[in-house]
């Protein structure tokens, strides 16, 4: 099989994954080939919404095991292919030259067992980083039931290591991933956090300390797939934030790609459902919000009408509105439409000077939803009163009874999803 039918149908099967952001490498680049800044490397979307930056591939979408989800099952009959750790040298060295790319992304089907195909895709890492010089960004799989020894050596070349969790509970891996454990998922991650605090640890007494996994670790997690809350999905998140210093969580809304009977049948993606997701867990990692605070047991799923960060404000509408002028950084911070960045931002201008409203334009404010949970010197700027059930109507983005959500594919610049703003710095 040529290369080019090689990389047409790898490419396409890695299509799925979303977990290939990459930002925070600080590998030394002197002399070597490549670079991945400290602010990321550069970024662009397909028409699915996907990250395709890198060099997106699988090593091989064969695959002993049998996800009911996955398109690279063994049980489907699809066209399979493999790429030898020297075909994926070149294809990156090559494509890097001509200015395709900036790093690579490589996953895999599991081949023979975790340590084989661990094996293969660390002499292809190995090849890159000592044979070709390359120092670009490698985000790189980690395979579930792989021995220490050789996560410990991927994660020596690795910008980023993953390993996918996939799904939220040991009850759904059993009915959907059979071969899954999640013990088998966690292990690696746990031990991931412990080699990247060693290496931290080292890097303040060794100037030449040896480098793992300098831009942390990511998992995915598929949304929609099996009957979790979104309450149930941000606990499992925000454990994975504090216990394993999971740099990201990537949502990936079921994509339907087989008949299976232990699959919703769902029309399209439930994209709506996985952008509340990442606002929610936004507020999490930035907003010092808890999944509690957001969801309850009586209320376990994130209302799709407004982000959650509105939803939260409505339902306690006793601490607003706050007055601009005095509240604290972390209250500021609730205040729908005040980000981390515009909070700041208010805080350092109240050293000079006492806020007038026309400021917080400038501050980058959201007024057309802070103006209902805040004043200034006292007064209130929204048009109406600070009423539950008005003001839900006010900032609800559309998604009223008459509107199917799910059949909406989200838009960067879609005003019914969020403004321009909140878009691009991800602040609510
Ligand atoms: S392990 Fe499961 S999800 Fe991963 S490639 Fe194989 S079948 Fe697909």
């Amino acid at each position: 099989m040529l290369m080019l039918d090689k990389l047409h149908i790898l490419a396409d099967s890695a299509k799925y994954d979303a977990s290939c952001a990459s930002s925070g490498s600080s590998r030394n680049v002197r002399g070597k080939l490549g670079k991945a800044s400290v602010g990321g490397v550069c970024h662009s979307w397909s028409s699915d919404g996907r990250c395709v930056s890198l060099l997106k591939i699988l090593m091989t979408n064969a695959c002993i095991y049998d996800c009911a989800y996955c398109l690279n099952r063994r049980s489907n009959d699809i066209p399979r292919a493999m790429l030898s750790p020297d075909e994926i040298c070149e294809l990156t060295v090559e494509f890097y030259r001509k200015n395709y790319i900036e790093g690579l992304f490589l996953s895999t089907g599991i081949v023979k067992n975790a340590d084989y195909t661990m094996e293969l895709l660390i002499q292809t890492a190995r090849k890159l980083r000592k044979e070709h010089n390359f120092s670009g960004y490698l985000h790189i799989k980690l395979i579930p039931g792989a021995s220490e020894e050789l996560i410990d050596i991927l994660g020596r070349y690795a910008d980023r290591v993953s390993v996918n969790i996939e799904l939220p509970s040991q009850q759904s891996l059993s009915i959907l991933a059979p071969d899954k454990k999640l013990d088998a998922i966690l292990t690696p991650m746990k031990q991931v956090k412990e080699s990247i605090d060693t290496y931290k640890a080292e890097k303040k007494t060794l100037r030449r300390a040896p480098l793992f996994s300098p831009a942390g670790q990511s998992t995915q997690l598929i949304v929609g797939a099996t009957p979790e809350s979104d309450m149930q999905i941000l606990v499992l998140s925000s454990w994975l934030y504090k216990k394993v210093a999971m740099k990201r969580v990537y949502y990936s809304a079921y994509i339907p790609v087989n008949n299976d009977k232990n699959l919703p049948a769902l029309p399209t993606p439930p994209l709506l459902r996985e952008h509340r997701l990442y606002q929610a867990d936004w507020l999490l990692r930035f907003y010092d919000f808890e999944p509690d605070e957001l969801l309850s047991p009586a209320n376990p799923n994130l209302a799709t009408e407004v982000d959650p960060k509105t939803a939260w404000a409505l339902a306690h509408l006793d601490r607003f509105p706050v007055e601009v002028n005095v509240a604290d950084y972390n209250t500021l911070l609730r205040v729908p439409g005040i980000g981390v960045q515009s909070a700041r931002r208010i805080i350092r201008s109240r050293k000079v000077k006492r806020l007038r409203y026309e400021d917080l334009n400038k501050l980058r404010v959201v007024l057309k939803r802070a103006r209902y949970f805040i004043t200034v010197h006292g007064r209130y700027h929204g048009d109406m009163a600070c009423d539950e059930q008005l003001l839900f109507k006010r900032l609800a983005t559309g998604f009223g009874s008459n509107v199917n959500s799910s059949l909406i594919q989200l838009d960067l610049f879609d005003s019914l999803f969020s403004d321009r703003h909140s878009v691009i710095t991800g602040e609510l």
